[in-house]
């Protein structure tokens, strides 16, 4: 199997799993983007899967974003992407990370977003996604539950980014139940911050390999695929 083959299939593959978790819970296919988390993948093999239509990549490590859009670049290829910065967020990095993204899915401070918002240099604002953390875990960024909706009110209100919604990876489920109810935690956090605010917040960055059938059963706009879409990291 050739190497563009293989993009294909594994798109296709992925492309297939999300149409029917979009059927199941009657969405439409349209309503999920598909972003290939491709840290730890090759130039070339990120190219090949543009070349098979893949359209929004996500990256976690700001370095290694940079080499690669550069690799990217000049063939053209890398501006055919919407890029999304996954990663957890430095606050000395924020303007570097303003400067080569245009979804910064790992906001967990006001601080952080303040930063981002001032540093871009776009016409249009830059998109930001508060990151929950539903397992209060120490290890992984993100913010408690309970004070999600009064920092999207203060994220909201900031000139330069347009806050779209939030973002969690939550800790592994044993069962499918387990994992559609962590996942529901966030749409129920989503409606009741929009109904506190009055915002109008429409994203949930949810789902990945593992999990993502869940996910879009529970609301997911966008699933974040590494593994499942381009084969296991070294
Ligand atoms: C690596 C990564 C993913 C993709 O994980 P897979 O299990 O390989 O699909 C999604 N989101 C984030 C934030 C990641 O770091």
């Amino acid at each position: 199997m050739s190497k563009s083959d293989y993009a294909l299939q594994k798109l296709s593959l992925v492309n297939d799993r999300i149409v029917r978790a979009c059927d199941k819970s009657d969405r439409e296919r349209r309503s999920v983007t598909l972003i290939g988390a491709s840290k730890k993948q090759t130039p070339a093999l990120i190219n090949d899967f543009i070349d098979a239509g893949l359209r929004d990549l996500g990256e976690n490590y700001l370095q290694e974003a940079i080499s690669k859009q550069a690799a990217l670049e000049p063939d053209g290829r890398g501006s055919k992407v919407d890029w999304h910065f996954i990663g957890q967020i430095q606050s000395n990095k924020t303007k570097a990370i303003a400067q080569h993204f245009n979804w910064v899915h790992g906001v967990d401070r006001l601080k952080i977003a303040r930063r981002l918002a001032a540093q871009h240099q776009r016409s249009e604002p830059i998109n930001l996604l508060i990151q929950i953390n539903p397992d209060s875990e120490e290890s992984k960024g993100g913010v408690n539950i309970e004070n999600v909706a009064e920092m999207a009110d203060q994220i909201a209100q900031l000139a330069g980014a347009k806050l779209q919604g939030f973002m969690m990876i939550p800790k592994a489920r044993q069962t499918f139940a387990e994992q559609c109810g962590v996942f529901a935690t966030a749409k129920t956090l989503l409606e009741q911050t929009n109904q506190r605010y009055g915002l109008e917040l429409a994203h949930l960055s949810m789902g990945m390999s593992g999990d993502l059938e869940a996910a879009i059963q529970e609301g997911s706009t966008m699933v974040r695929v590494g593994t499942d879409l381009f084969g296991a990291r070294d």
